[in-house]
Parts: C-alpha cells; sequence; structure tokens
C-alpha cells in the first residue's frame, strides 16, 4: 500500500502550491504547471477545490491579525482553486524563486507574478515559505488524500547527479 499523504518520501522535499482563483479565471493553470515540470519538479497531487472559509482561516492563520485578512479569505473563497503538491531538490526555496515577490510589482519579470499579475490581492498564486509551512499546508488542503497518487519519477538520473 501507498504510504500517508502527509508523509513525504525519504529526502524529497514538497511545497503546497496554489493557483489561486484569479489564476483559474484567467486560463493561466496550464502555463503555470508548465513551469514547474519544465524546471524538473514533480507533481505529487492536484485537485480543483472551493475553498471553505475555515480552510482559508487555517492556511493563512499567521496572517489573521493584518488588516486585509478578511478579504485576502474572501479572495481565496471567490472562486475554485487549483490545491498542488510539487516534491523535488530544493523545491520550496525554488518555487518561491518561480513565483516571485508578494507584490506583483516587485516581481521580476519572468517569475510568475511578475509575468502575470499587477496586485498584492490578485496574484495569482501560493507557495509554501518554509520546508515545515509546505507539510503544514499539505496537511490542511490535501488531509483526505485526494488528488494524490505515488509515482516514481523516472526522469530522475537526468535531472540530479546523486539520487
Ligand atoms: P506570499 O507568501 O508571497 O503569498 O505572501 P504573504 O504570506 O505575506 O501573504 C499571503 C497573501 O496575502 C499574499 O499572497 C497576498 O495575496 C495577500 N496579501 C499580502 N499582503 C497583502 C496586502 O498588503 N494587501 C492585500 N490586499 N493582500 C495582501
Ligand atoms: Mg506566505
Amino acid at each position: 500500500r501507498s504510504r500517508s499523504v502527509t508523509t513525504r518520501a525519504a529526502n524529497q522535499e514538497r511545497s503546497y502550491v496554489m493557483v489561486k482563483p484569479d489564476g483559474v479565471q484567467r486560463g493561466l493553470v496550464g502555463k503555470i504547471i508548465s513551469r514547474f515540470e519544465r524546471k524538473g519538479f514533480y507533481l505529487k497531487g492536484l485537485k480543483m477545490f472551493n475553498c471553505p472559509e475555515d480552510i482559508a482561516k487555517e492556511h493563512y492563520k499567521d496572517l489573521s491579525s493584518k488588516p486585509f485578512f478578511p478579504d485576502l479569505v474572501e479572495y481565496i473563497c471567490s472562486g475554485p482553486v487549483i490545491c498542488m503538491i510539487w516534491e523535488g531538490k530544493g523545491v520550496v526555496k525554488s518555487a518561491r524563486k518561480l513565483i516571485g515577490a508578494t507584490n506583483p510589482l516587485e516581481s521580476e519579470p519572468g517569475t510568475i507574478r511578475g509575468d502575470f499579475a499587477v496586485e498584492v490581492g490578485r496574484n495569482v498564486i501560493h507557495g509554501s515559505d518554509s520546508d515545515e509551512n509546505g507539510e503544514r499546508e499539505i496537511g490542511i488542503w490535501f488531509s483526505s488524500g485526494e488528488g494524490t497518487a505515488e509515482w516514481t519519477p523516472h526522469m530522475e538520473p537526468w535531472l540530479r547527479e546523486i539520487g
């Protein structure tokens, strides 16, 4: 039987990445997935989801005292999101670089937010900011295991010098 979804493979790092409702509405899902695939990360979880408020609040609980928190929760729950688990060496830090700075006007061109967004409250995508938060967020969004599958990426020897 497969391992529990909340347990990562030995030596593997995972990030929780999410296309926010604006990214779905704007038809950016395929482009975003392509950027992570071409970099060499492995897709280990994927589902479309209408986020209930309690999940959005749990996910962003560290921001609950911020003035924009109610608007943030409303934004995340305003339409379906695409929930993903991306796995690979250094994926948490690398995903943050691919995604770009929180405020899209400060994100470098070539990053996802730098290329596709202008507004902090409509910045298209989420990525975990630490290894610990990655595991925490995967536990929140993929608690049932639905949308995940075990698979062996056979391109590993062509991406990594040491397995
Ligand atoms: P992230 O890790 O880069 O997504 O940034 P944070 O964890 O600091 O904030 C989470 C999310 O809250 C951001 O991606 C934005 O969607 C939103 N957010 C952060 N700061 C602001 C702000 O000053 N105003 C508004 N409206 N939204 C914000
Ligand atoms: Mg964050």
